[in-house]
């Protein structure tokens, strides 16, 4: 079969890979730990489940909207101005079926042939191929580890040329953990304001922090930058609702305006029955969102302790998302490895820990750790892990 030249270009997502993997030696009837999940392993709070169900016997099973529910986007435009005092009309917002068609809408809205977009590494896995389905460029820009593998505005500055168009901003990141501060969004939306950069501020993780840290939107630093910003967010991580697919963009009305129209040639609209269980999502609460931030909480504290004490792993601890990432290179070449890669491919055959390799998300020395799982089950894996390294070390 002749396929197109657009798709013979593309990475297969590196997370489903592990994770399909995974899967099928647990078909096959081995004990395997899958950390590799890019999910909550909460079910979705039961007053949204409802919600949803009573919207489909009220009749709400036909086309909505292409860009999505006028009651959706005022539960949206309010949680903007609760959380983040953010204001932004109606003809401001789109909903998709999830952050990632949002994503890949945005991208085939804004570039042209050759357009450069600056992602930070690490990166999640879409940002590049959606930039390149698009016909862009993705330029890479590296979040040093020893700044907590976040990139200054010196170094976005020297990635500008004539053909930027766009920086992508994910704060709490994936794979990471780790946000920007308030003052670093002011240092670097300065930046891109100086340049005439869009920003494309990834914001899916906002609910997921711990600690005392705050979570800031650069759409807040100042008007002009809200103006310059997109944010993009939803409901699939703060309210254990991946399947669902329901996210959103905030932005320029134009923009969104261009948006709508592409996702009413190819999606039509979103579930009508996930768009009122999203309703139900953002204007009620039972307090469950917050019992699953705890819980993400306390098994980071754990888990972390544990991980950096294993020989020849170090990691930064993250501040939110439900990823650790942590830099395995020394423990992969006392082990014999010449790739953190080839590390995880045999610690997945031998001990039955899924973990996924760094190199997917642009860091080779890296591996991703979900603690979107138990704790005892994350405490197992880890001591599987420790015994690979002191069986082949
Ligand atoms: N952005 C980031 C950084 C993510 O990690 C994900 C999901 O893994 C998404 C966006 C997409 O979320 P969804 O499409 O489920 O709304």
């Amino acid at each position: 079969m002749q396929l197109s030249k657009r798709v013979s270009t593309l990475t297969p997502s590196s997370t489903l890979a592990i994770t399909a993997k995974a899967k099928a030696l647990k078909a096959e009837g081995h004990d395997v730990i899958g950390l590799g999940a890019g999910e909550p392993d909460f079910n979705t709070p039961s007053y949204i489940i409802e919600a949803a169900a009573a919207s489909m016997r009220e009749g709400h099973t036909k086309y909505t909207p292409s860009g999505g529910l006028p009651e959706l986007k005022d539960a949206v435009t309010d949680k903007f101005k609760k959380d983040q005092d953010l204001d932004y009309y109606q003809d401001e917002i789109m909903v998709g079926t999830g952050a990632k068609h949002v994503l890949y809408t945005l991208f085939q809205a804004l570039l042209d042939e050759d357009d450069e977009v600056i992602i930070p590494t690490p990166y999640w896995v879409s940002y590049p191929e959606q930039v390149k389905l698009a016909g862009g460029k993705p330029v890479y820009v590296d979040g040093l580890e020893e700044n907590d593998f976040k990139i200054t505005p010196e170094q976005l500055q020297s990635a500008v040329n004539s053909k930027t168009k766009a920086v992508i901003i994910n704060s709490p990141s994936n794979p990471t953990g780790n946000m920007y501060s308030k003052e670093e969004l002011e240092k670097i939306g300065e930046t891109a304001l100086k340049n005439n950069l869009l920003v494309v501020s990834d914001e899916i993780y906002e609910k997921l922090i711990y600690g005392d840290v705050v979570h800031h939107s650069i759409a807040q630093v100042s008007q002009q930058l809200k103006d310059q910003t997109v944010v993009i967010n939803g409901v699939s991580k703060s309210h254990s609702m991946t399947g669902w697919r329901i996210g959103y963009a905030a932005g320029n009305a134009e923009l969104i305006k261009a948006m709508t129209s592409l996702a009413s040639h190819s999606t039509s609209n979103p579930t009508a029955s996930s768009q009122y269980g999203a309703i139900a999502a953002y204007t009620k609460e039972d307090g469950s969102v917050e019992k699953m931030r705890q819980a993400f909480e306390e098994r980071l504290d754990c888990v972390y302790e544990k991980l950096v004490q294993i020989p020849g792993v170090s990691c930064v601890k993250p501040k939110g998302a439900f990823y650790l990432f942590p830099n395995v290179k020394e423990a992969a070449s006392s082990c014999g490895f010449s790739s953190v890669d080839d590390w995880v491919k045999t610690l997945l055959e031998e001990e039955k820990v899924a973990v996924v390799p760094g190199s997917g998300f642009g860091s080779p020395d890296n591996i991703r750790l979900s603690y979107a799982t138990s704790l005892d089950l994350l405490e197992s894996a880890l001591e599987r892990m420790e015994r690979f390294i002191n069986n082949h070390s």
